[in-house]
């Protein structure tokens, strides 16, 4: 085959993808034209995603076939729902199998237009101007590059003054609590209130971060008490669900928990026969279907299920936001924000609600706004000739669907073979590697049997989806994930391109689907191998001894408990010494003793709680280990401590932390037993 040439626009997950399996699949030579100076796309720590964010997916499902995590020094084992800075690295490491002289960094695509057979790109590099000509094109440039404005009316005084004291900002601009709250040495607990515009993952992302930054700024080492009344409001359109990380299974015969994937890509929850990629807008049928499956993921049962809810549940995965809402340090209000205007204390803001219920809700004394209102996918594509465009069936005022990409998995229009958009319907990595498998197969004419009248339906889909997203009268026909068919797009996209499943279990039919899983012609199978490797270790750790309980049952336990002499609050902040993944400084009030701290720690690793003295009353420093806090099979627990013997039980609802008994064996006396809920109107 001659030798043709491919440019690749964007580093980042999808760029790297294709760059990889253009390595693997064709003999093609390849140019990767990328704007910053580095690879790794929105992870860059430059970029939108905070670097201490936790990936709302884990990392069998954040990991890519052909690069195991087991490549990445982090210095540790990767924890299962890594940070974006590990992301970073890992995008790193992947990016260093391409050779050098395949990027061209800090050179920005401006134009592409189609010249005869050829793609003629035009880029700047230093503001020096470049054309060169490639046979195929590939865009890469991220479905979620540039941020929404906030769409809201603003009082004049504060859009126009720049000076105006409440700080209003992207979610992408945001780095650290300095930028929205400002220190104040002389007062304690200053009440505060920030404002998340934006009711989904980026929304939940930034609530969530911004809790723990405050959370550690008060009570860090050298924590400050003005910090205390950092109280965050979370307004979103729709309904929307936290969903913890870590979920019960509910296929076991005792409390287990394990990572939500491998409830949520686990093939035994569907039909065993193949399957095809499904895709229907959103009903109210389809709606309860989904309220029920979540809440039993998280609840264990239906709950307070709200059968007239007519607007798609949106979820919001992650275990910080799940834990802080729980706690209360989110506040939740579904509803739209439609008016900013001055407060009535000086330096505040008054939010107008549109509830979702109908009524108005006013939210007072707002000290920072901060926007998470999305993205608009269509701005990554304005470089492309309209021609081009045009046969794309490109809305530039559709921000989350613009193109209709019916072909190789979402990622081609069949009108311009020799174009792929990856990853520009929302999909997962896995998925990318599915979409560009197809387009290198097309590419170099092999055999590949995408289903014709399945392209054709699915093109009809997203015209239907598309009109639907540009008339307001429609939204209930949008799901919060367009094409959320994960299990049957990566089977049936395996099955058409002829690839090799490394079964996890017995069957084809049951087991976790990820990336890993599957192996198509002409790709090396170790990595996956190594990630399947360790999927499995993972399961059998799960079922040998239960680990993950005791991560959540940590990560439950923050915040307020009380019992009937005691009251136990467990404030996060950043860990402050290697080697531990989480960490809290427990306040423990009432009974003889007053006040008392400790610190509390969880290491992955070990799976392992221990706590600590503090170094002296009234410090926040860490002092010596007092314990470590056994959890068995069946959540019980026994620890000898200096002030007695304890004996624990940790009482799950679903997934959740219903609340624990501590027992305290008395020397000579009577046990005393303290059984510790959420205060009143809470869990
Ligand atoms: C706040 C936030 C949290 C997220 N969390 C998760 C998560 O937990 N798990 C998950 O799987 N996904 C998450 N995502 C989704 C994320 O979009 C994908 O993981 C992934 O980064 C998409 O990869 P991409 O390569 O398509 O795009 P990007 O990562 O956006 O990369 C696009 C690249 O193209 C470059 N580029 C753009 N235009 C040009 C041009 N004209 N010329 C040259 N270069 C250009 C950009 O500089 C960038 O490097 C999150 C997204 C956000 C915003």
């Amino acid at each position: 085959m001659a030798e043709k040439s491919v440019a690749i626009v964007g580093a980042g997950p999808a760029g790297l993808i294709a760059a990889r399996k253009l390595q693997a699949l064709t003999p093609f030579k390849f140019t990767i034209f990328e704007k910053s100076e580095r690879v790794g796309g929105l992870w860059d720590r430059e970029s939108f995603i905070h670097p201490e964010m936790m990936t709302n997916f884990c990392r069998f499902t954040a990991t890519f076939s052909d690069f195991a995590w087991e490549n990445v020094d982090l210095g540790r084992p990767a924890p299962v729902y890594p940070q974006a800075w590990m992301v970073e690295k890992y995008l790193k490491g992947y990016g260093k199998l391409i050779p050098d002289e395949c990027y061209e960094f800090q050179t920005c695509v401006t134009r592409v237009d189609r010249e005869g057979e050829m793609w003629k790109v035009c880029s700047t590099k230093d503001g020096v101007e470049k054309t060169r000509y490639f046979d195929f094109l590939i865009v890469a440039t991220g479905y979620l590059q540039h941020p929404k404005e906030l769409r809201c009316e603003i009082e004049p005084s504060i859009k126009t003054n720049p000076l105006f004291p409440v700080p209003i900002l992207h979610s992408t601009k945001y780095r650290t609590l300095e930028q929205i709250v400002p220190l104040d040495e002389r007062s304690h607990d200053i009440s505060r209130t920030i404002l998340v515009i934006g009711g989904s993952h980026s929304g939940a992302d930034i609530a969530s971060l911004i809790a723990h930054q405050a959370s550690d700024a008060r009570w860090g080492p050298n924590g400050n008490e003005s910090f205390g009344g950092v109280k965050i409001v979370h307004v979103g359109m729709n309904v929307l669900l936290p969903i913890p990380g870590m979920v019960w299974d509910k296929t076991a015969t005792h409390v287990s928990m394990h990572p939500l994937e491998f409830t949520l890509c686990e093939r035994s929850t569907r039909e065993p026969e193949p399957l095809t990629f499904s895709f229907a807008p959103a009903s109210i049928q389809e709606n309860q279907i989904l309220l029920f499956y979540y809440k039993e993921i998280i609840e264990g049962g239906a709950g307070d299920l709200d059968f007239t809810e007519k607007l798609p549940a949106n979820v919001a995965l992650g275990d910080r936001y799940y834990q802080c809402v729980q706690d209360g340090r989110i506040q939740l209000i579904p509803g739209a924000v439609t008016r900013l205007d001055k407060g009535k204390t000086p330096a505040t803001i008054t939010a107008r609600v549109k509830g979702k219920d109908g009524t108005d809700i006013a939210i007072d004394d707002i000290t920072a706004v901060i926007n998470a209102t999305g993205f608009n996918s269509a701005g990554s594509l304005t470089f492309l000739a309209d021609d081009i465009k045009a046969r794309l069936e490109f809305d530039p005022t559709n921000t989350r669907l613009p193109a209709v990409l019916n072909a190789s998995y979402m990622s081609q229009n069949p009108s311009i073979p020799s174009l792929a958009l990856l990853g520009f319907v929302p999909v997962n990595w896995g998925i990318i590697e599915m979409q560009m498998r197809a387009v290198a197969n097309r590419w170099t004419a092999r055999p590949f049997a995408e289903d014709a009248a399945h392209v054709a339906a699915l093109g009809t889909h997203m015209r239907h989806i598309q009109a639907a997203l540009r008339d307001p009268a429609r939204r209930d026909e949008i799901p919060q994930f367009l094409f959320g068919d994960y299990l049957g797009l990566m089977e049936q996209a395996a099955r058409e391109l002829d690839m090799e499943q490394i079964p996890n279990t017995n069957s084809a039919f049951t087991g976790f689907f990820c990336s890993a899983r599957f192996i198509g012609p002409g790709e090396t199978k170790r990595e996956a191998l190594t990630t399947m490797h360790a999927v499995q270790q993972l399961r059998e750790d799960i079922e040998r001894r239960n680990p993950l309980l005791a991560y959540v049952a940590f990560t439950g336990l923050m915040g307020r408990w009380t019992s009937a002499a005691y009251d136990v609050a467990a404030h996060p902040r950043r860990p402050t010494a290697p080697g531990f993944d989480l960490e809290y400084v427990v306040v423990i009030s009432g009974g003889a003793g007053g006040e008392s701290t400790l610190v509390a720690r969880y290491t992955e690793v070990a799976y392992a709680v221990t706590l600590w003295a503090t170094a002296h009353r009234g410090s926040l420093v860490t002092g010596p280990l007092i314990c470590t806090l056994p959890v068995d099979r069946d959540a019980n627990g026994e620890v000898a401590t200096p002030a007695g013997t304890f004996v624990y039980h940790v009482d799950f609802r679903g997934s959740r932390l219903g609340g624990f008994r501590v027992t305290r064996r008395g020397a000579g006396a009577a046990d005393e037993t303290y059984v510790f809920r959420r205060p009143e109107g809470r869990g």
